[in-house]
């Protein structure tokens, strides 16, 4: 088990294309860290670089205290899940998760013991005879886990391992990969460009956006307080209120509606200032009764979530979305106030956050 420290890492690929783009990054050991983004934004570049899959074109990759930069994928000690599996269809489930060790010259008999002591540990112990075909997605996702397992590597690289999955079998994985995560704990790095698998697995993630850092931190503070517009837009199941606004004086003017300037953003804003008013569905109060300092307007679409419901209210042509509880589900057609909670609203500037002092970002 070891940390990884990238330093200044940079990857330049043929026809001018910079996937990774001086990048730093700090992971602790034993951490399960998230890597999200957009299509495109270097997130399986930054693996395959880890990995040694690809040479990196600046920068150094640390693993434990080893500088791992110059040495071949077989050295870094590092067990990687791809995202199709890449299991050998000729090869049994035990030996497909044998291979690592055989690569490493251990004898047969000590190979195959190894490997069926590590599909028990994944619940694939009938399984150790039959061949990848006759598996199903969820147990080919296991001896691909099993096989990066078997041997016993400081780091697992795991590109977006549970896509193959439907939806069911994929909230099932999700569970049985952090439980077994914990158990382990070694260094992992999971790749999704599923915003909800990142929040629900990681002790912490970063987000992606062309080759670059834009946000490191827990998934709770990456939620809470985006560092930027683009990451407060891709975080989040249902999206954050964006709404542009106008400082005027003490005040701030969004969506025709006179809001408090968020008390961190007191006195950096200057008047006439052109911000992005921010808040998120989940932290905003619906009332059917006028409310101080709310936005008011009309229900245009009532959309349910199963325990909650998702309201727009149109605001002065501005579409806003609140969560509403069970049972407090207005009706289209009426008028509505909605009103941040305390402590709830952002305000970004130029695409940053303002009121952010204890966000981590990295740009
Ligand atoms: P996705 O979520 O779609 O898998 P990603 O975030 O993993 O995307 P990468 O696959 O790392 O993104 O690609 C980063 C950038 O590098 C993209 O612009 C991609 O087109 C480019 N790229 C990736 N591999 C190569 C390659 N072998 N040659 C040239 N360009 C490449």
């Amino acid at each position: 088990m070891a940390a990884i420290t990238l330093r200044g890492l940079t990857k330049d690929y043929p026809g001018g294309v910079r996937a990774l783009d001086a990048l730093d990054l700090s992971i602790a050991d034993g951490e399960f860290f998230a890597l999200l983004g957009p299509s495109g934004c270097g997130k399986t570049t930054l693996l395959r670089t880890v990995a040694g899959l690809e040479n990196a074109s600046k920068g150094t990759i640390q693993i434990g205290p080893d500088d791992v930069s110059r040495l071949p994928p077989g050295r870094r000690d590092v067990g990687m899940v791809f995202q199709d599996y890449a299991l050998f269809p000729h090869m049994t489930v035990a030996d497909n998760i044998a291979y690592p060790l055989r690569i490493k010259k251990v004898d047969r008999a000590a190979r195959l013991k190894a490997a069926a002591g590590v599909a028990a540990a994944l619940g694939l112990d009938g399984l150790l005879a039959r061949r990848p075909a006759e598996l199903s997605g969820g147990q080919q996702q296991r001896v691909a886990l099993a096989r990066a397992m078997a041997a016993r590597p400081r780091v697992f690289l795991l590109d977006e391992p549970l896509s193959n999955l439907d939806a069911r079998l994929r909230l099932e994985a999700r569970t049985f990969l952090k439980k077994l995560q914990r158990e382990l704990g070694v260094t992992t790095v999971f790749v999704t460009h599923d915003q909800a698998e990142a929040l629900a697995m990681a002790d912490r993630m970063a987000v992606m956006q062309d080759g670059r850092i834009r946000q490191i931190g827990t998934p709770a503070e990456v939620f809470r307080r985006p560092a930027s517009v683009f990451v407060a837009s891709f975080i989040g199941s249902t999206p954050m209120n964006l709404v542009p606004g106008e400082v005027r004086g003490d005040v701030l003017v969004a969506a025709g509606t006179v809001l408090p300037v968020p008390e961190e953003a007191r006195g950096v804003l200057a008047d006439g200032q052109e911000v992005v008013y921010g808040v998120r569905p989940e932290y905003l109060d619906f009332s059917e009764t006028p409310l101080d300092g709310a936005f008011s307007g009309r229900v245009a679409v009532v959309e349910n979530l199963g325990s909650a419901s998702l309201v727009t209210l149109e605001v002065e042509g501005v579409l806003l979305h609140v969560v509403v509880g069970e049972g407090e589900e207005p009706r289209p057609g009426r008028s509505g106030w909605i009103l941040p909670r305390p402590g709830r609203a952002l305000v970004y500037r130029d695409g940053e956050l303002v009121n952010g002092g204890d966000v981590t970002v990295t740009v």
